[in-house]
């Protein structure tokens, strides 16, 4: 199988049936936040974020990663990498607060989770910080990678690669808020 996107974990947590879709069929256009994402990211933002955090390293920008264990592909906003430790830096249009970072933007939290994994592997480094940018307000949220969050990524990614090897759909949403605005609506089986 080829590397799976890491936007695909993001997708997959958020609705693990649109995700197979979007792989399967692969002709969705891409959402206003996913076009907000790629054409604004915004390097204030994200020196503002170090500063204010007192981070210290060297600043890569948009930084391409993958990981050979899990067979997944993407590209970082920022890492700031000192010695043996790094920093993720993540910014997004919108992310709610830390109480909705782990509950109804969660499928965020996977795709930082995933990049974080992947930069150990790739830079051979530890990730002990991942900082979520909220353009929209200009805030900022840090979390801490856990290895309970990495168990949960890494079962995420083993579904994910199992549905579609057995080209088998995956569990719908049990959010019927998200079904009203997606674009399989029309064509997703009961
Ligand atoms: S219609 Fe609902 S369950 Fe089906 S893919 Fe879209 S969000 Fe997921």
């Amino acid at each position: 199988m080829d590397y799976i996107p890491i936007s695909m974990i993001k997708e997959y947590t958020y609705c693990p049936r649109q995700a197979y879709l979007k792989i399967m069929i692969m002709r969705e256009p891409p959402t206003e936040s996913m076009k907000y994402a790629k054409q604004a990211l915004n390097a204030k933002d994200i020196v503002r974020a170090i500063e204010e955090q007192g981070i210290q390293g060297e600043v890569r920008v948009e930084v391409p990663i993958r990981s050979r264990n899990l067979g997944i592909v993407g590209r970082v906003d920022a890492v700031v990498v000192n010695g043996g430790r790094a920093t993720i830096i993540e910014t997004k249009l919108s992310i709610g607060n830390r109480k909705k970072l782990y509950t109804r933007y969660n499928h965020i939290l996977a795709q930082a989770m995933a990049y974080a994994i992947a930069v150990e592997e790739a830079m051979r480094v530890t990730v002990d910080k991942i900082i979520i940018i909220n353009q929209e307000r200009k805030t900022a949220i840090t979390i801490k990678p856990t290895p309970s969050m990495k168990i949960w990524i890494k079962r995420t990614i083993q579904d994910m690669k199992e549905h579609i090897q057995n080209q088998e759909l995956p569990p719908k949403t049990t959010n019927k808020a998200k079904c009203k605005a997606c674009h399989f609506k029309n064509i997703c089986p009961p």
